[in-house]
């Protein structure tokens, strides 16, 4: 069988991720990636013989020694699908510019509005709706983290509406643009555009979402009340939530605290940058009142949404069984 040829354009934080990714799966062929300019990132894919292929001419590359391979129109030439990495709005412009003209498929990330693609896509929750699309958008970091645990806890038990609470880290830790460095920030927009945005994936869930945004760079952090059909228990969610790809439990019994420890767990376990995909709950901020089912969950927003564009491009170019593609992806990360 032949591999899926796979090209990323916008190698930052996101992309880098991805393109690793790509090259940890069997069914796939990293083709190359897109670079603006020389820097310490475009060194590192040169080292680890990633082929670069130049947005604006080249100059600077070769000035420092980087070989460079095409121009972005010859990556679309060679490949099947594009993982779109750029930041919010210039997806789209790209999709106008490249994708559409070289009729090549192309996958966006959630900086863009849900438009920009046919679905949005949250690999345990739809993936059968991508299948064959030609554009799609993986959701924001926030908004998968969200539909994951949601469509588990719909599934099993009903949810009649949810009332949620982004605490968004400030900046990713290479960012030294953006803040609040000393403030914790409202969002002064009711609701957050993360509710709406769950409802592209999960689209008959009743929920309404607030942000705030607080000066650390490590993760996101959730607090959720649903309003559940029935009362449930606090054990059998556990148990769920235990038994549901792509969330884990993690327990102040082990003194994972606070997102500082997950993180260091995550190092611990040694994935490529101490990445952690996995949605984190802490089982002891699992409760009830009634009907009414509370907990908190992490996000490690650099790297959530790293499997779910594997999975999207197993979708888009065909590969029905959505719990294989999962299996697949999830099992590449641990080799
Ligand atoms: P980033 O700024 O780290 O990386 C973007 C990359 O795109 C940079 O390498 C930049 O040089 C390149 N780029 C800029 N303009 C370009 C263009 N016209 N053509 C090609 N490349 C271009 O951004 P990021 O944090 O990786 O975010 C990328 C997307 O992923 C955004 O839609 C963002 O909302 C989404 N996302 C980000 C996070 C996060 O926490 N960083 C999480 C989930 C989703």
């Amino acid at each position: 069988m032949s591999k899926i040829k796979v090209g990323i354009v916008g190698y930052g934080t996101i992309g880098k991720r991805v393109a690793d990714a790509v090259k940890l799966q069997k069914d796939m062929e990293l083709v190359g990636i897109t670079g603006h300019s020389y820097s310490f990132r475009m060194e590192v894919a040169n080292m680890e013989g990633i082929k670069i292929f130049a947005i604006d001419g080249g100059k600077d590359f070769k000035d420092n020694g980087i070989n460079i391979v095409g121009n972005v129109g010859d990556l679309m030439k060679a490949v099947d699908i594009v993982v779109d990495c750029t930041p919010k709005k210039i997806g789209r412009e790209n999709k106008e510019k490249y994708y559409i003209p070289n009729k090549v498929k192309a996958i966006f990330q959630g900086g863009e509005k849900a438009d920009v693609g046919e679905c949005s896509f949250v690999a345990q929750c739809n993936y059968k709706e991508a299948l064959n699309k030609d554009y799609v958008r993986v959701v924001s970091c926030n908004t998968t983290g969200l539909s994951r645990t949601l469509h588990a806890l719909d599934k099993k038990f009903g949810i009649v509406d949810v009332t949620a609470t982004m605490i968004r880290r400030g900046a990713d830790p290479g960012d030294i643009r953006h803040g609040p460095i000393n403030s914790i920030v409202p969002v002064l927009e009711l609701p957050s555009h993360h509710g709406p945005d769950v409802k592209t994936v999960l689209k008959d869930m009743e929920i309404f979402t607030t942000a705030i945004s607080v000066p650390t760079t490590l993760m996101h952090l959730h607090t959720l009340t649903c309003e559940m059909k029935k009362e449930v228990k606090v054990e059998d969610v556990v148990k769920l939530l235990n038994d549901t790809t792509r969330i884990r439990i993690v327990r102040n019994a082990e003194k994972v605290r606070s997102t500082a420890e997950i993180m260091e767990l995550a190092r611990d376990l040694g994935g490529k940058r101490g990445d952690m995909h996995d949605i984190c709950i802490w089982e002891e901020a699992i409760g009830t009142h009634g009907k009414k089912l509370f907990y908190m969950q992490a996000i490690h927003q650099e790297s959530d949404v790293v499997p779910e564009n594997i999975d999207c491009i197993r979708a888009m170019m065909g590969f029905k069984d959505a719990e294989k593609s999962i299996k697949m992806t999830n099992e590449s990360f641990e080799d």
